[in-house]
């Protein structure tokens, strides 16, 4: 007979055991165990803190599946999609291409993913801290930040360097911040520049309790023992958001730091979010026996999964200790099932809770006893010692933990080139992005907001605003390429997102793509402020002629963004200037809209497929353009608002009452601002600026 075929998507707690228990009921003459994993090994989550605190190697916490499952055919491929209606999985094949395969029964157990987008900049500037990638990126950065604050001479930049902060208490949180104190304070005495009382570990938690899962009495301990060991916390404290100088918190206060590790915030696996069955919260609902609502031959367990735990009528917690379980229980299931016998629902008793807080000390819940410090640490470690997946696991576990206790912790790392790298960054409205003077080190592209460029002024004056940047502009060629510092100074004008290349990489892609080098040349000339500097007399004039005395009054027909692409034909139609403004839902400046746009917008609709084109005249402004228009304030000079239109070539710009409030109120002509140059400077400095736009 032919055998059936299980698949199993994950490679984590609850799909091991799942597969372990499955292969030891049913040999494979009986049934086809395949088991498809984003990684091939599976991560050991409780040892993760211990791997970024340098006290064991990545390799001990992390177990090869294939070596670990005999007898189960292991892909480390990712499925992409699960169609229950035909029992088939969608996946990649090893060359990328997609492919398909039928399943008898297929059991879902992707786990969840981490989610740093909850909190404004923590996706550009912290290390989230769920896969095996993030304990080891930790590691490295947080050895190469105490190598630079070696190196540094400025005592306050050191401090910097030597400030790590963990945002959340939860285990993950307390674990991580434990171990990062006890790999820097026991490392001081290895550098000469610092000592340990420089060193700053910050613990924010939203709650007034860290640790909320443990009783009231072992929280206390943990905390008592944690401040002891010189870690701050701060409690009922929400971190809003995170720079490159380290993060805001919710009294508006930023607490400096190089060094964010995020433990907060789960996401539903994208595979999850593609399956079309009850779920709560985002977790899969299934019915007692695991299999999901409404299907028979499909199960779900682990973190992906609400399963109701028939112990206590409680949807089972997202630990390890349940995935494991349920991983068990859902195999005897399936092999109930295939002998005909009734199926039994999940029940559980938890064991206990282990967390172990750095420094040899740990607090422990075990059958109802509560136990701190050195023994319950012992027993912590005795516990995941044994729970290690294999003999070779907890043979490495044990001598890296004898090492760490015998050895000073391995300060080796990797030094990572930045030069070549392609990052992000997130700069709330105000921060400067860089200062004039400050060494280049990357090319920024805007992906999102404004950034005003500063010209320095004289002593004890203001910095001159004297351009403004916005989404898909870039900065930092100039100083890139002349190989020099920065000349000028860039602070965001509001919250902004760069897409930032490394010095190395940049001068690679800019000698070798053309286009892109004959854009930064004609960039550079144009922001040497060369036009300007011909033209004193120009210059001078437009920096002191107030703005509104040249402003135009509003269109009468301002569109929303919600207007359709017949509406705004119709009112580009009826326009006497052909030029239209787009308000948003707080009739803030969303857009604008001239003939030229709306060229490129039919053109965009008739090159689209048919079935996405629709009724093109009823779809709506704000998807068929992208908002984010070129404007000034108000309180803006004559000469900002000048060379914004000959930057982007335009001859008409929207004006807003100011930087908070973008509500318009106007817009500018370079006619108009022509025509004055003809009236106050005679032809010749004027044609020279309309030659230019
Ligand atoms: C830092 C940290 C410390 C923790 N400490 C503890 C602890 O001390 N005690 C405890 O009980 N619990 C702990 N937990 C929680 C515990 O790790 C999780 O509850 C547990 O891992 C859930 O198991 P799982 O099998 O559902 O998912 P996971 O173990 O997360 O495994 C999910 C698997 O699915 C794979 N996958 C995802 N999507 C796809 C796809 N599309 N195709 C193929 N494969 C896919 C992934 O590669 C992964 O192998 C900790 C968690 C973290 C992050």
């Amino acid at each position: 007979m032919k055998p059936i075929r299980v698949i199993i998507v994950g490679g984590g707690f609850a799909a091991v055991q799942f597969a372990k228990n499955l292969r030891k009921k049913l040999g494979p003459p009986e049934c086809e165990i395949l088991l498809f994993s984003r990684e091939n090994h599976m991560v050991f989550h409780p040892l993760l803190a211990d791997v970024a605190g340098a006290s064991i190697n990545a390799d001990a916490a992390a177990a090869p599946l294939r070596q670990m499952l005999p007898g189960i055919d292991c892909r480390t491929e990712r499925v992409q999609r699960i169609d229950l209606a035909s029992s088939e999985i969608e996946f990649e094949d090893g060359n990328g291409a997609p492919a398909r395969m039928h399943y008898d029964h297929v059991v879902v157990a992707c786990g969840a993913e981490s989610n740093l987008g909850i909190i404004p900049g923590m996706i550009e500037h912290a290390f989230p801290f769920k896969v095996m990638r993030d304990a080891i990126d930790l590691r490295q950065h947080i050895v190469s930040q105490m190598e630079q604050a070696e190196a540094s001479l400025d005592p306050e930049r050191r401090r910097w360097h030597l400030s790590f902060i963990v945002v959340g208490a939860g285990f993950s949180g307390v674990e991580v911040a434990g171990e990062i104190n006890e790999l820097v304070r026991s490392s001081t005495r290895f550098y000469r520049n610092f000592r340990k009382h420089d060193v700053v570990v910050t613990l924010v938690h939203s709650q007034d309790q860290i640790l909320p899962e443990v009783a009231p009495k072992l929280r206390e301990f943990a905390g008592m023992k944690m401040r002891k060991a010189g870690i701050t916390i701060l409690l009922n404290t929400r971190a809003v958001a995170a720079t490159h100088d380290g993060i805001e918190i919710n009294n508006g206060q930023m607490l400096p730091g190089a060094t964010v590790v995020c433990t907060i915030g789960t996401a539903v696996s994208p595979l999850v979010q593609r399956l079309d069955v009850p779920k709560e919260r985002g977790r899969i609902r299934t019915a007692p026996d695991m299999r999901i609502e409404g299907h028979t031959n499909a199960w779900a367990i682990g973190d992906c999964a609400l399963i109701v735990n028939a112990f206590d009528n409680k949807p089972s917690a997202p630990t390890g200790q349940f995935a494991e379980r349920q991983g068990r229980q859902a195999a005897l299931n399936l092999v109930r099932i295939l002998k005909g016998e009734p199926t039994q629902p999940f029940r559980f008793k938890a064991l206990g809770q282990l967390c172990s807080i750095g420094g040899y000390q740990a607090v422990a819940e075990m059958l109802g006893v509560h136990i701190s410090g050195f023994l319950a640490w012992l027993m912590w470690r005795g516990v995941y010692l044994f729970k290690l997946p294999t003999w070779s696991r907890r043979i490495k576990v044990a001598l890296d933990w004898s090492w760490d206790v015998l050895f000073p912790r391995d300060l080796s790392f990797l030094n990572i080139d930045s030069a070549q790298q392609l990052t992000h960054g997130y700069y709330r409205a105000g921060d400067f992005i860089h200062r004039r003077g400050e060494p280049a080190r990357v090319f920024s592209v805007i992906e999102e907001g404004e950034v005003e460029i500063l010209q320095a002024a004289e002593e004890n004056q203001e910095a001159k605003v004297i351009d403004i940047l916005g989404k898909g502009d870039f900065f930092g060629e100039g100083a890139l390429l002349g190989n020099r510092p920065h000349e000028t100074s860039i602070r965001a004008r509001s919250v902004v997102r760069l897409v930032q290349v490394g010095s190395a990489l940049f001068s690679q892609i800019a000698g070798t793509f053309a286009p892109f080098r004959e854009l930064l040349a004609k960039t550079v000339t144009r922001r040497s402020g060369d036009l300007w500097r011909r033209l004193p007399g120009t210059k001078s004039l437009l920096e002191v002629e107030p703005l509104a005395a040249l402003l135009d009054p509003l269109p009468p027909e301002l569109l929303r963004k919600d207007a359709t692409l017949a509406e705004a034909i119709k009112a580009l139609n009826e326009s006497p200037t052909g030029q239209l403004l787009i308000l948003d839902e707080k009739h803030h400046l969303w857009g604008t809209l001239d003939r030229q746009d709306l060229y490129y917008i039919v053109a965009r609709i008739a090159l689209s497929p048919a079935e996405a084109r629709g009724n093109s005249a009823l779809r709506k402004l704000g998807e068929l353009l992208p908002g984010d228009p070129v404007y000034v304030a108000l309180g803006d000079s004559t000469l900002l608002a000048s060379t914004l239109m000959l930057d982007h070539g335009i001859t008409w710009l929207p004006v807003v009452q100011s930087k908070d409030d973008a509500s318009p109120v106007g817009y500018l002509r370079a006619e108009k601002i022509s025509n004055l140059l003809i009236q106050k400077l005679g032809h010749l400095e004027a044609d020279h600026v309309r030659a230019a736009s």
